[in-house]
This record gives structure tokens, sequence and C-alpha cells, in this order.
């Protein structure tokens, strides 16, 4: 990271009433000297000014605009920084920015480079700009709720927490290294071991959560398996009416697996319509079965939808054997059933519904929500949003499960030592400059 002063836009480009430029660095204020009328050396911090901004070399008047300086350290960035206000408009955007570019140690911003300074300057830590990450790309009730407490620091408290915890036990030890004669008393060894395998039960309960994090951050996964015919389609289609479509991922013939997401009460969810799960002939069919099977294997929840008219449960005996967890049976076409099967269906605990004729959608969606809610319920605020805190997590308790006091001191702390910098990595309380680019590059310009 150089240390010129970064710029840009940071609101999307286009039309709009406002667009925002954001300046950040050691020679922000530069813009005022250059741009506007003001006297640089006397504003203030945090009051707006509404100045003409003008061109560097002509002074000819770009745009009227609102002006914000934030004094180092007390900025998103940890550094001085202007933000300017400007109309939405291609033209003036383009022109500020161009200007900006003509000051002297200026550059444009890098994906992510505003949050990366924010980062090295102790204003956040990685889990916290990666719940701002999160917030950005939040589109529903419940993401954006999880992302806030992220950004406000939940997983950073928890995880620095057992961090600290564990660089006191280390410090403990370390001191008996310096002086090998001495033995540590009983009960201190009691004690350190009883620590340390608290800490590791605590992230192991932590680390069983069944990834709701990420299903969060992604969507939960739903696939609607049936026979040809049983109304799939149509039911895929009932749903999408009624709950707000988020993104449409049609891919393919209808003969393989459509995707589409959902926004459900606040969770994001992906479904699944499959290809028919009868073995076939026509090669294309055959792969669209592969593709239903590995969603199977991959899916939250499995609706099976059955045409009551001519099948029943019995139909998924072989899907019940495998993930009787996480099925909900469906059962079809009740507009032309009579009501003693309909009850008799109810019985078998089959929702009946009429994909065509939109009869029982509000009901399989209650029950769909229900169940996704309860996988919240049932685990704490604290969720894994990524693989990567995951994998540092696997990683400090299995330091932590090699860990006792009746082997040779060094190899204890050394235990100890890994265990806590599993946790380091998370946070990026350790040096991980390979993994802050690849972190920080996801995000967008701007930001
Ligand atoms: P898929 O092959 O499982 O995707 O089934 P489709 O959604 O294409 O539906 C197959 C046929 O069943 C179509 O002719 C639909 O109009 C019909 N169908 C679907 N749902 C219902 C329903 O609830 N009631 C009745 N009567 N017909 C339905």
């Amino acid at each position: 990271m150089d240390n010129k002063t970064i710029y840009a836009l940071s609101t999307v480009y286009g039309k709009s009433g406002v667009a925002v430029i954001r300046i950040s660095g050691k020679n922000a204020k530069q813009v005022i000297k250059q741009m506007t009328s003001l006297d640089e050396e006397t504003i203030k911090p945090r009051y707006a000014y509404f100045v003409d901004l003008k061109t560097i070399v002509t002074r000819e008047t770009i745009d009227k605009c609102l002006l914000l300086y934030f004094k180092a350290p007390y900025s998103f960035t940890g550094e001085d920084i202007v933000e300017l206000q400007i109309h939405g408009s291609k033209a003036v955007i383009a022109l500020v920015l161009e200007n900006l570019s003509q000051i002297e140690n200026f550059r444009l911003a890098e994906a992510g480079e505003f949050s990366k300074r924010a980062f090295y300057n102790g204003k956040m830590d990685l889990t916290q700009a990666e719940g701002l990450a999160d917030l950005i790309d939040s589109e529903t009730r419940e993401q954006q709720k999880y992302a806030m407490r992220q950004m406000e620091g939940n997983l950073k408290n928890l995880y620095s927490g057992w961090r600290e915890e564990l660089l006191k036990v280390l410090s403990y030890l370390e001191a008996y290294i310096d002086f090998p004669d001495e033995e540590i008393p009983q009960n201190d060894v009691f004690k350190l071991e009883n620590t340390v395998f608290k800490l590791s039960e605590d992230i192991r309960k932590h680390l069983s959560n069944n990834q709701i994090g990420e299903r969060l951050r992604e969507g939960f996964r739903i696939v609607i398996v049936g026979a040809p015919n049983a109304g799939k389609s149509s039911l895929l289609n009932a749903i999408v009416n009624r709950e707000a479509v988020i993104v449409s991922d049609i891919a393919g013939t209808t003969r393989d697996a459509i995707d589409v997401h959902l926004d459900l009460k606040g969770y994001p969810v992906m479904f699944t319509d499959t290809a028919g799960l009868r073995e076939v002939e026509d090669a294309i069919e055959k792969k669209g079965i592969e593709i239903a099977h590995q969603k199977i294997e991959e899916a939250d929840l499995i609706i099976c939808l059955f045409d009551s008219l001519k099948d029943s449960v019995q139909l998924f005996e072989n899907i019940e054997k495998n993930f009787s967890n996480k099925l909900i049976f469906v059962a079809n076409k009740c507009d032309r059933l009579p009501a003693e099967k309909i009850k008799e269906f109810e019985k078998q605990n089959c929702l009946c519904i009429s994909a065509k004729y939109k009869q029982g959608i509000d009901k399989l969606i209650d029950k769909i929500s229900e169940i996704i809610s309860s996988k919240f319920t049932t685990n704490s605020n604290l969720l894994i949003t990524r693989e990567r805190y995951r994998e540092a997590l696997r990683e400090t308790v299995e330091n932590l499960e090699k860990f006792n006091l009746h082997k040779e001191i060094e190899l204890s702390a050394e235990d100890i030592r890994l265990a806590s910098r599993g946790l380091g990595k998370i946070t990026g309380q350790i040096e991980i400059d390979e993994i802050l680019d690849k972190i920080f590059g996801t995000f967008c310009i701007g930001k």
C-alpha cells in the first residue's frame, strides 16, 4: 500500500439526485485548496459547506456541492477525508474525477481500499470489514440484521476474547520456559488445562451451527422433486408470484435444474426445480437427473411434490431413506380431490395444495419459513458467516485438542500459539498480507 491520497465515486455511477465522491489521505485537503474558494487551513471538521466546485486550471464552476471534512483520525479510514456531495450527473462526475486526478499524489482508489485503510488504521477488524461488505450486499431483512451485528463487532469481540484468554495461558507457559528448573504447581496445571478444555468446547459448539451463517449470506437451498407432470414448475411459479424475486437465474432447458432466488419472509432462499426423477433413456433428461441428485444432496430442505390424483408419498421411499430430516411432503392437484381423500393425505403429514389454482401456497410458504427460522432460534446470534472463519476455527480446535501439560512445556506452548494464530487469522491480528488482498479485492470501488 502506498501513501498516496485516494479518491473514488462511492455511490453508483449513473443519473441520480446526489453522488458522493470520497477522498482519503494525508493530502485530502488539497481538494479544498485547489477546487473551492474555502480556506483549507480554517475549515472546521464535520461541518457541511455549500460551495462551488471549480476546475483546477480554468476555475470554471463544475457544480454546486456539499463539502464535508473529517480530520484524522476521526474518520472512516482514520485518515483525513473530504467528502463531496455533488449532483449525480455523468458529466459532473467525470469532470470532478478528472480534476482530482490532476492533483499531485492523488490516485483512483482500488476496490475495497477505503476499508483496507480503515483496517490498517485499527478502525475495524476483518470480521467487521466483512460485515460491512455483507451489509452492502444484503438483500433481505435477516441478511441486513446479521450483517449489521457483525459490523458492530459481535464476532470480533467473541474471537478476540477467546484469543486473549489463550494469550494469557501462553504467557504463563512462557514464563516457565524461561525457568526450566521450576515445575508448574499442580493446582495451576489443573486450571490451565481446564481453561483450554472449556475454550475448545465453546469453539466446537460455535462450529456446530450447521452452516446457517453461510446460508444466510448465500441463500437456503430448497429443492422441489417429483415425477414429471407432478406440477413442479407450476408450484415454483405460484411461489414466485407471491414473493419478491431477487434474481432469477434460469439455466438451460426446462429439463435442467432451474434456480430461483427469493426473499422469503426476510430469509434469502434459492429454489431449485429439478427434472423428474424417473429413469429415462433421453440423454438430456439423464443429465437433468444427475443434477437433481446433486441438488438433493446439497439441499437444506426438499419439497417432495406428487400428483395426488395418481401418486402418494411412497414415491419418495428412496429419498426418505437418506434424507428424512429435511423433507416436506406436498400433495398437488388437490383442486380435483374429494374432501375425504384430502383428509387422508393430511393424516400422512402432507400439505395439500393446488399449484395451478394457487391454493395452499401460503401454508407451504409459512411452513418453509418456520423451518428456516427454527434453525436460527436453536443457534446463538453469533453465526459463522464465512468458510474462512470455519477453517480457522477448526484449526484452532485441532491445536487445542493436542494441548496437555504432560509433555514438554515448549510443545504445549506451541499448541496454544498455533491455536491463537488461528483466531488471529480471522480478525486480522496477525501478519496476513496474503489473505488481505483476497478479502478486500471482493469489495467494490469506493468502499
Ligand atoms: P412438472 O413437469 O412437474 O414441472 O409439471 P408442470 O408444472 O409442468 O405441470 C404439469 C401439468 O399439470 C400441467 O398441465 C399443469 O397445468 C397441471 N397442473 C399443475 N398443477 C396443477 C394443479 O394444482 N391442479 C391441476 N388440476 N392441474 C395442475
